[in-house]
């Protein structure tokens, strides 16, 4: 039987959700020739890359820069989609500024300029001459270290590999450290050391940090309008309840209202909990992995404010910045447990004595996002998921983020417009992971690599996509690069007759 024909009369695959996860997996079916069926339980696709518009901004529901732009899975999706660089992504000349706590350093696009970047990182970080060679072999090993080397650390954290350089300099070790880590929104003694590595080898040596024009929904929205133009169709407003599976083979799924659709393989890309334990049951799994799922680690979140501006206030893409509460505190003397102390004070639901920003600007990457003359600003602040009881109120996290930002902006709050609010609830609502994580399965180190929950799942005809299961990298392109892995899956399964 070839993949086209259906024997119930439904579809080869369904797609749960249109996140870049799903948006990659489900054109890449349409694409191998399958009838793919792409379902989403809110009536705008995305997920986190969706957006709002609001007095002339087109505003991104999530809060994001992209570290490979086309050279990471989303250009290879279009490569594969036969439409290369559909989507461009854009870079200025100051990519980022890290600001705040006395520090002040501007990470530039432009190759000639890393010397005084480096420059300047060593003499802010107060780099001791004892120590200059040994954090240069880091950056350099960095950027050098070949991927079988790499892989070796999968299984080790980040603050082990910074150890290894910069030894007993506590200092170094949680300022470096955390740089590294920054990108699994988990803290970096946890995260795996392996795919820190990849992926700064990646972002520095392709020099690749960018944003797309047309904004973060630019890549979901290309992805499934190709996924349409090769016969996929996309059901909006329409939330799976249930994925049907009888002896041990996915039968389809059924949405809200009752409606089933009959599939020969089912994508989830929710989270592997709510997979397992909300739309399939648990008892349809073996104990073991329902044991393996029931005990992964997810990442924490953010508070999100979006801002516009009457005018261009800030010059870099983005920034990263910090403000520290207590005036008598010196940043130049934090130390190792001063950094863990900040982040169990987030687990434990209460605004952290230093506050971290992230903050992308999007109109700085593609004006038209903006009216002419404005600004866009996209800042978040982590935040713990929405298990966790909040001894401060949300708000009051949100004001804390908005002050930093006006101290690391200034003129920010005299200049804006709006300046729209967002609790951990709402994206974790938005996303219908539970307890809305940024990362569903955590990169730590036992959670990579080989570690990696798989794609495929005791179930036949059940596959996991997204951030939750295969894949490596960051965030966006990690959930993409999990939804290609998938749909070679999916596509070579039915080929081989593995389905029914
Ligand atoms: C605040 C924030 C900042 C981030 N910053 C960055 C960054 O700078 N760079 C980066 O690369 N990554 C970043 N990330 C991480 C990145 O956004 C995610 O890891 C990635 O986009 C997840 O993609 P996904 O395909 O797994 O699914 P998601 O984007 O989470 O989408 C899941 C989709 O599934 C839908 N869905 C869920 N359940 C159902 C159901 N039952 N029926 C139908 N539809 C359903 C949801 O509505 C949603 O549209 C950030 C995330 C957040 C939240």
């Amino acid at each position: 039987m070839g993949i086209m024909e259906n024997p119930k009369n439904g579809y080869d695959a369904a797609v749960i959700g249109t996140g870049l996860g799903g948006c990659a997996c489900g054109a890449l079916l349409a694409k191998a020739g399958l009838k793919t069926l792409i379902l989403e339980k809110n009536e705008k696709i995305g997920g986190s890359c969706s957006y709002y518009e609001k007095e002339g901004f087109k505003v991104d529901i999530g809060t994001h820069m992209f570290t490979r732009g086309n050279y990471g899975p989303i250009g290879e999706v279009q490569r594969r989609l036969g439409i290369p660089r559909r989507i461009q992504f854009a870079q200025v000349s100051d990519l980022a500024l890290l600001t705040g706590a006395g520090y002040s350093l501007i990470l530039p696009k432009e190759a000639y300029r890393y010397p005084a970047f480096y420059y300047q990182l060593y003499r802010q970080l107060d780099v001791p001459l004892k120590d200059f060679i040994a954090v240069s072999k880091l950056f350099y090993d960095l950027v050098m270290m070949p991927d079988s080397e790499i892989e070796k650390w999968d299984e080790r954290p980040v603050d082990e590999f910074v150890a290894k350089y910069v030894g007993k300099n506590l200092r170094l070790l949680g300022y470096l450290g955390g740089i590294l880590g920054l990108f699994f929104v988990i803290p970096f003694w946890e995260a795996s050391a392996g795919e820190a590595i990849w992926s700064y080898k990646r972002m520095f040596g392709e020099r690749t940090l960018s944003y797309p024009r047309g904004g973060a929904s630019r890549i979901p929205s290309v992805f499934l309008e190709a996924a349409q133009g090769l016969g996929a169709d996309l059901l909006t407003g329409s939330r799976v309840t249930r994925i049907r599976v009888e002896n041990g083979q996915v039968q389809g799924v059924e949405i809200e209202g009752g409606t089933f659709f009959p599939a020969r393989a089912v994508v989830s890309t929710t989270s592997l909990r709510d997979s397992v334990f909300h739309l399939v049951g648990e008892q349809h799994f073996p104990e073991l992995y329902r044991e393996k799922v029931r005990k992964l680690k997810k990442s924490i979140i953010a508070f999100q404010v979006k801002i516009g501006l009457d005018k261009k206030l800030f010059k870099a893409g983005a920034l990263f910045g910090a403000r520290i509460r207590d005036k008598n505190f010196d940043p130049k003397k934090v130390t190792l447990e001063e950094v863990k102390k900040g982040y169990q004070e987030i687990m434990e639901g209460k605004i952290p004595q230093v506050t971290m920003v992230y903050c992308p600007v999007p109109s700085n990457f593609d004006p038209a996002l903006a009216p002419p003359g404005k600004q866009l600003i996209t800042a978040c602040t982590a935040g713990p998921t929405t298990d966790v009881d909040l001894q401060d109120p949300p708000e009051k996290w949100l004001d804390e983020l908005v002050d930093t930002l006006d101290e690391l902006i200034p003129g920010l709050k005299k200049h804006m417009i709006w300046c729209d609010r967002f609790d951990t609830k709402f994206i974790a609502n938005w996303i219908g992971k539970e307890f809305g994580p940024a990362i569903s399965t955590a990169q730590t180190v036992d959670q990579v690599g080989k570690n990696r929950p798989l794609i495929r799942t005791p179930i036949r005809g059940l596959y996991f996509a997204g951030d939750g299961a295969g894949g490596r990298g960051v965030g966006t392109e990690l959930a993409t690069q999990s939804g290609i892995e998938c749909s070679e899956m999916v596509a070579s399964d039915l080929r081989f007759g593995l389905l029914g």
